[in-house]
């Protein structure tokens, strides 16, 4: 199969995309879903400034995708696994081998239809495909790193970034668990995170202010490493999710992790289990879809918006 699709083109690191018609063809086992909302996730911003030393351009990024196949609602697990290597076969593909994302190894969905594996492809409960765009990757992400984080009933989380698209969909998911959650975010965006969050603060009282954490979900990286591992009190871990910057991990005060016996734990995305929960949960309305729409046409002011930090939550693109 094979057809015709427009599509947002990346086809020079840090600058606008363009929109082209390109040719969409499918092999046997794979399908042609008819994308209508696709989330733009903070990878693909660090993708977008050429911070991943394995991909060259021109690129078609986008791995939440959701829409049509043969009219029925569903979405695209972004992940296509081997299936056959030690960890696919552990029920961890987010762990295998020889991984392709769509929008990195292969066309993703910045598109108005994409070819993807059929084994890819699941059903949604609904066709708001929205919220799905805009949720189902963070909750997800949320939900793998929280088990990492051991987060029980009555836990101290802190979230770093929690006005990102990750960020306040993990603060209500935290919640859901019975955690004290405290945000971490600019001063612009604090008033609106207040809403998931047992405590805010701002990036200028980050380092008064928080301490004493059993777990800090860090989805900055760099810029609040340092002050992330100072706020874990002993025995406590910092899961790394996002480095935004794309800068080296640089640990200032190294007593700290010897004396408090702390953990540095990295989470890689998630599970197609994890994301089936997430499709739940946003379906059964426990957890919010916080976004921002634009038009495919209009990607570049969405990145724009996104790089300036003003978007709260997600950015997504309805196609
Ligand atoms: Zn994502």
């Amino acid at each position: 199969m094979e057809t015709i699709s427009r599509a947002a083109v990346l086809k020079q690191f840090a600058t606008d995309f363009s929109i082209d018609k390109v040719k969409v063809m499918a092999t046997q086992k794979e399908v042609l879903v008819k994308v209508t909302a696709s989330g733009i996730c903070g990878r693909d911003l660090v993708i977008w400034k050429g911070g991943f030393r394995n991909l060259s351009t021109p690129l078609i990024l986008g791995h939440e995708n959701y829409g049509e196949m043969e009219g029925k609602p569903v979405g695209v697990l972004g992940n296509i696994s081997c299936g056959q290597c030690e960890y696919c076969r552990k029920g961890e593909p987010n762990l295998c081998e020889k991984a392709t994302l769509l929008g990195e190894g292969r066309m993703g969905g910045y598109a108005d239809v994409i070819a993807v594996p059929r084994i890819n492809v699941f059903n949604l409960p609904d066709r708001e495909y929205k919220k799905y765009a805009a949720a189902v990757c963070p909750v997800a992400t949320a939900i793998h790193a929280s088990k990492l984080a051991n987060v029980k009933q009555g836990s101290r989380v802190l979230v770093t970034g929690a006005g990102g698209g990750v960020g306040i969909h993990t603060l209500q998911l935290l919640r859901r668990s019975g955690a004290e959650v405290i945000a971490q975010t600019s001063e612009e965006k604090a008033k609106i995170v207040q809403r998931w969050a047992d405590k805010v603060i701002t990036s200028e009282q980050f380092a008064r202010e928080a301490k004493g954490v059993d777990a800090v979900i860090e989805l900055v990286g760099a810029p609040t490493l340092n002050e992330s591992i100072r706020a874990v009190s002993k025995k406590g871990v910092v899961v790394v999710v996002g480095n935004v910057t794309g800068e080296p991990l640089t640990i200032t005060r190294p007593a700290l992790l010897v004396m408090r016996e702390l953990e540095i734990i990295g989470s890689a995305s998630y599970t197609p289990a994890e994301v089936l929960t997430a499709v739940n949960m946003i379906h059964e309305g426990t957890v919010e879809p916080v976004y921002r729409e634009y038009s495919l046409e209009d990607i570049n002011s969405a990145y724009r918006d996104l790089r300036e930090k003003r978007v709260i939550g997600r950015a997504i693109l309805v196609h």
